[in-house]
């Protein structure tokens, strides 16, 4: 690793050359396309971002889950350079090539279940969605599509109908997609409700206002990524699960965020044994390169007609090959494991600064997808004020962090798993400052 593992602040957080692209960025970038931290990046990896002024910040955020394996990662950089320099698109669709079918096939035995399996690769997360809703509803002969409160699913015209939250993602954006309906989700903070109580609400919901039958698919998130990192109590996702199964309903976990050792598990559906018929899958699967795939049942893949499913760029062989460069490094460094080791200092942390600051109303989260939610002491009164500013100490101490939610006050911390132990100590000594210096 040729970056210097450490946090260095050698200007203010943004520094002059950061400032100057900044305002580049704002002569020439659509507004629209906003950042949370605008210092321009010169390089990355392992734990650590270099600005253009030279400042070295912590990353807690992965490019939002994305680099999972680490910035520029070593296999990633390998197989993208030796692929790049063979060829660099056929399209799929018009002349195939193993990059793609050997994604597939590591997909079908990553993923939960030990069914028969195939996939369809695309270019982004809401992609994958999308498509995952066409192959149900081809393969049920139904239109309904059941998603949660809270979800997040992409900005394309269906996925905003699917993502919960209107601003940023929805406003003046309509008229979405029709056939959407949205059930409670389960939110033990808020809800108080055991997995099993919750889904029975959700159950009644869908079976009283649109009816089992008219169901294609149900689309969940098994831990809820951008919605505040809501993770559903216990029995939650099996009942959902079950109930899908009984009723001819296409269970699809979207493990966009939460997918590929991100929580510890290959996939947050293992970790109670939720074997979902489709699974989407994008972010940390390739090591940041745009690649996205659904992976389901034989049965109900094919059950679209050839042709059906595509894209110019899916399944793009430098993509590819750095999905293959990421996986391998999940595989050979055991890269779940680190995450649960992450998770259980992340969590340790978390918790002692709970202890300190009542403004903590719940820390969750597993493995390197953990956050706080923060709240008016003694309620549950959303505290998105104190949320941004102390995510702001942060930035300004060279700690790059995230916030999500529904009412954004959620702080939530997606190191790559290739950071190293003191500089994860370090960030998190940031944090309890920030909570102290906002206090
Ligand atoms: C990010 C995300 C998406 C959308 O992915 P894009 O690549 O941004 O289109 C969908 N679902 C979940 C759970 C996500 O976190």
């Amino acid at each position: 690793m040729s970056i210097a593992q450490e946090r260095r602040l050698v200007t203010a957080i943004p520094g002059p050359r950061s400032l100057e692209r900044l305002e580049h960025k704002l002569a020439y970038v659509a507004d629209g396309v906003g950042t949370t931290l605008p210092v321009f990046v010169a390089e990355a990896g392992g734990g650590v971002l270099v600005d253009v002024d030279g400042n070295h910040l912590i990353d807690l955020g992965s490019g939002i889950a994305v680099t999972t394996v680490g910035n520029a990662a070593p296999s990633v950089v390998r197989h993208v350079q030796e692929q790049v320099a063979a060829f660099t698109h056929t399209c799929f669709m018009v002349t195939p090539y193993d990059g793609y079918v050997d994604v597939c096939a590591a997909l079908a035995e990553l993923t939960p279940g030990e069914h028969a399996k195939k996939s369809a690769l695309f270019n982004s997360g809401a992609e994958a969605v999308e498509n995952a809703v066409k192959i149900a509803r081809v393969a049920t002969g139904r239109d309904a599509v059941a998603v949660f409160d809270h979800a997040y699913h992409g900005r394309t015209n269906l996925t905003m109908a699917m993502t919960a939250k209107n601003m940023p993602y929805k406003n003046g954006f309509g008229p979405f997609a029709g056939e959407v309906y949205r059930a409670p989700m389960s939110y033990p903070l808020r809800d108080g409700l055991s997995g099993a109580e919750a889904a029975a609400r959700a159950i009644d919901v869908l079976d009283k206002q649109v009816g089992a039958a008219n169901l294609a698919c149900l689309v969940i998130e098994p831990i809820q990524g951008e919605g505040g990192f809501v993770v559903p109590a216990p029995g939650f996702l099996p009942a959902l699960a079950a109930w899908s199964r009984e009723n001819g309903i296409v269970f699809i976990a979207d493990e966009i965020q939460s997918g590929f050792c991100r929580t510890g598990d290959w996939f947050a559906s293992d970790h109670e044994g939720v074997v979902p018929d489709l699974v989407t899958t994008a972010k940390g699967i390739a090591g940041g390169l745009p690649l996205a795939g659904v992976t389901g049942r034989t049965e109900l893949m094919d059950a679209v007609h050839v042709g059906g499913l595509g894209g110019t760029y899916g399944g793009n062989p430098v993509a590819c090959a750095a999905a293959l460069g990421a996986i391998d490094e999940m595989r050979t460094q055991d890269l779940a494991s680190r995450a649960r080791q992450i998770g259980s200092f992340v969590q340790g942390r978390l918790e002692a600064l709970a202890g300190e600051h009542d403004v903590i109303a719940d820390v969750r989260g597993r493995g390197a997808m953990m956050a706080i939610e923060l709240c008016r002491p003694g309620t549950v009164e959303p505290d998105p004020v104190r949320t941004a500013a102390v995510s702001a100490y942060c930035h300004q101490q060279g700690v790059v962090t995230l916030t999500c939610g529904t009412w954004g006050n959620v702080f939530r911390f997606l190191p790559p798993l290739s950071i190293g132990d003191g500089l994860l100590a370090e960030a998190f000594d940031v944090v309890a400052e920030a909570f102290t210096a906002t206090a």
